[in-house]
């Protein structure tokens, strides 16, 4: 997917929330207050649970530039695995993204940089675009540790398969996420620099090619104009705030 031609990209991330009213509520609110004015060149992911995605797809697909992701899929092939869902499925479904490398995954499931490096291979085996999440945690970032995790993560976990047009990367800090806590805007655009120049030399890209990235970790709709306005953010990756589809709509509307 030719990402580069959208401006800001919007991410809601349901997590393990979601029903099939959920869907209808949203499918009800959009019908009536998703505007392709307001939207202008901007995209819109959903990422709901997997029993949700195809539900999703088939009540979301009308609403101009809007998409549907997954939350993970399996670093493993050809193999019976209990419970897994695989890359295959997904696309066979025809969801276009994947959210890899999320914390709650990292500290819950002990996806380490080599799990998520084979998710990544997997998603792109089935043409599926990444949104791959870097973020260092509280403790780290009060021993200064934030530049060796976020250039760790970057390096060992994506692949070199990953371009502007497939790779979404999505900086989240740990604790910023569902704290109601949010680092000040010149820190994140701080941050956001120096995930360009780790992206710019690992791919060897020109300054007019950038990868693009999003903040996550408590955005809502008083504090997303804010971060949509910087040119040095290309989106947001939302949680809480995306279960709710007035607060979608406001955050998607940041310009007016
Ligand atoms: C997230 O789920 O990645 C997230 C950023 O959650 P929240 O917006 O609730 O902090």
């Amino acid at each position: 997917m030719n990402l580069t031609k959208y401006d800001k990209i919007i991410t809601a991330n349901w997590k393990m929330n979601g029903s099939l009213a959920l869907i209808d509520e949203f499918h009800e609110y959009f019908s009536q207050n998703y505007h392709i004015n307001n939207l202008g060149n901007n995209m819109l992911i959903i990422c709901p649970p997997f029993p949700y995605l195809q539900s999703s797809k088939s009540k979301f697909s009308k609403f101009h530039n809007l998409f549907i992701g997954s939350q993970d899929c399996s670093p493993i092939n050809n193999l019976s695995i209990t419970g897994d869902v695989s890359s295959d499925m997904i696309s066979d479904i025809e969801c276009d993204f994947v959210i890899l490398g999320h914390s709650e995954r990292r500290i819950l499931y002990n996806e380490n940089n080599e799990i998520i490096s084979k998710k990544i291979h997997n998603a792109f085996k089935k043409k599926l675009n990444v949104i791959a999440c870097i973020g260092e945690s509280e403790n780290e970032r009060k021993n200064s540790k934030t530049y060796d995790i976020i250039n760790d993560q970057i390096n060992n976990t994506l692949i070199n398969d990953c371009n502007i047009s497939n790779t979404i990367i999505a900086y989240e800090p740990i604790w910023a996420i569902g704290t109601g806590i949010k680092p000040e805007i010149k820190e994140i655009e701080k941050m956001m620099k120096y995930i360009h120049e780790i992206l710019n030399k690992k791919y060897n890209l020109s300054h007019n090619k950038r990868f693009k990235l999003l903040y996550g970790g408590s955005v809502n709709p008083d504090n997303s104009k804010e971060i949509l306005k910087s040119n040095l953010i290309d989106g947001v990756l939302v949680g809480g705030a995306s279960l709710s589809p007035d607060k979608l709509i406001k955050i998607i509307n940041y310009n007016n």
